[in-house]
């Protein structure tokens, strides 16, 4: 009845899904931390991207996908646990709305901000360094 709440879920065979697990590996380096962090393209708001069935999208969505074989339903978004937006470990990215996704961003900045008082501290990459 709700046709906008629908989400098309795309199916791949097996040997489709496993090249394009290779392609988004290709572009993966491993971090001590845990975070799968991605070496390829990304967009202006730090977002990995993925072309992916003839279109480009995000590569934490198209690690998400090929994890859980889902993609979200409309309305929800992913959010980096690790707070790495660059990185497409599945373990790292949580399903949540987008009023929850803007209410951890703001709290994890106010966090870092209450927590060594440096502003400036808080637009630098943690893994930059
Ligand atoms: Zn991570």
């Amino acid at each position: 009845m709700n046709k906008s709440a629908r989400v098309k879920q795309v199916t791949l065979s097996p040997e489709a899904t496993v090249k394009v697990q290779a392609r988004l590996s290709a572009k993966v380096m491993e971090h001590t931390s845990g975070c799968m962090l991605w070496n390829g393209a990304v967009d202006e708001n730090g977002y990995g991207r993925f072309s992916f069935q003839g279109r480009n999208r995000k590569a934490h969505q198209i690690a998400y996908w090929l994890h859980t074989g889902k993609f979200l339903r409309k309305g929800l978004e992913l959010d980096h646990t690790c707070n790495h937006r660059n990185c497409v470990n599945p373990a790292h990215l949580e399903p949540v709305t987008h009023a929850e996704n803007i209410k951890r961003i703001y709290r994890r900045r106010s966090d870092s901000f209450y927590f060594d008082g440096n502003e400036a501290s808080n637009t630098q990459h943690p893994l930059a360094a």
